[in-house]
């Protein structure tokens, strides 16, 4: 559906993610100007962009983590892990420079790793905080940390890490989430992992894990699609300036956590459709999770202190600031995993 204003066409979403629906949780005006508006600060965040590279690492990682390293095996890893480019020429000299550079390598799955991360980094400067020798640090400390693990990892190793999946929430709504990884882990059974890089390891900075609205939505659709999933994992990764440690907290899960988190996912993103609706996206800085007092302040702050007469009428006869670019936040595809309400049910009976 479209709603015409000032601006232009509004397209209303009909497919979620946990990102869109926390960003309006912790401020619908914020939500205004990231997805209404498409806006977003036109200095890129370092540390999103840190966390994804470290992600790409990590899925290096686990491709070859007790593999015995032949040439297949590590070209095989190589080709999931390239980014994507049409010309087939650049595709080989990456692929056969990478592999090149692993095999002159004393270390040559961290090498790997490392390859993975500056695929994902692109030459970013970062911060005195994450930049790529804390990232070289990080990584090196992981492996020799989780040298082995507790878990087994499934094969083929592609279809168990970065596992999209949607979920038809109601009428023609769906919800989209990607879990970084699903392992084979005693006693629990099944248990998808979600990566973290975080400043501290604080247990305050995870009692959002119960109820962990992310993290119960990769349950049910785990447990949807493979049996005895029955717990999830976050796997922590601190980056301080001088500290890099490690943390999991593991916590099993039941069904009345998916019954909950499903309820939960069709209020809030009703709550948004309403918002399309009535058009209302208050500023709510004092809000629970309120980006105002959250993190210092968000990406809109200059927004708010210099349109603080304007309603939200107003700011729709506004272009979108110097300062912003107009970038919009659309990182689901068809996930691998496709359940229905119904299914969800039918697994849950
Ligand atoms: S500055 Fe505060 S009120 Fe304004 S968009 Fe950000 S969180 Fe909302």
């Amino acid at each position: 559906m479209e709603i015409e204003r000032p601006f232009g066409l509004v397209v209303v979403p009909d497919i979620f993610d946990s990102s869109i629906i926390g960003d309006n949780q912790s401020c619908p005006r914020y939500y205004y100007w990231r997805h209404v508006r498409g806006a977003e600060i036109d200095t890129p965040s370092v540390a999103p962009h840190f966390g994804t590279s470290i992600h790409s690492a990590l899925q290096m990682h686990y491709l070859l983590h007790d593999k015995s390293l032949t040439v297949e095996e590590i070209m095989h890893a190589l080709t999931i892990m390239m980014p994507p480019t049409r010309d087939e020429k650049i595709a080989y000299s990456t692929i056969r420079e990478a592999f090149q550079e692993i095999m002159n390598s004393s270390e040559p799955i961290h090498a790997a790793c490392m390859i993975a991360f500056d695929w994902a980094w692109q030459d970013m400067e970062g911060d005195a905080i994450r930049n790529r020798n804390t990232a070289d640090v990080l990584i090196n400390r992981y492996r020799g940390y989780y040298l082995t693990e507790p878990f087994t990892l499934m094969e083929p190793r592609e279809n168990y890490l970065e596992v999209g999946f949607t979920y038809h929430l109601f009428g023609d709504i769906y919800y989209f989430g990607r879990i970084d990884m699903v392992v084979d882990w005693p006693p629990y059974g099944k248990v998808p992992i979600d990566h973290k890089t975080s400043r501290n390891l604080g247990k305050s900075k995870f009692l959002e894990f119960n109820p962990f609205f992310q993290g119960d939505g990769y349950l049910g659709a785990a447990r949807h699609h493979w049996d005895r999933v029955g717990a999830i994992c976050v796997n922590v990764l601190q980056t301080a300036k001088t500290k890099h440690g490690l943390e999991r907290f593991i916590e099993p899960r039941t069904d009345d956590h998916i019954e909950a988190w499903y309820s939960d996912a069709v209020d809030w993103v009703s709550e948004i459709l309403e918002r399309f609706e009535k058009w209302r996206w208050p500023r709510d800085k004092g809000g629970y999770g309120g980006y105002c007092t959250h993190w210092g302040a968000c990406q809109f702050r200059s927004l708010c202190v210099s349109h603080d007469y304007m309603t939200v009428e107003q700011c729709d006869r506004q272009p979108i600031p110097g300062g912003y670019i107009e970038n919009r936040w659309e990182p689901w595809d068809t996930g691998a995993i496709t359940t229905t309400v119904e299914d969800l049910k039918e697994g849950r009976a």
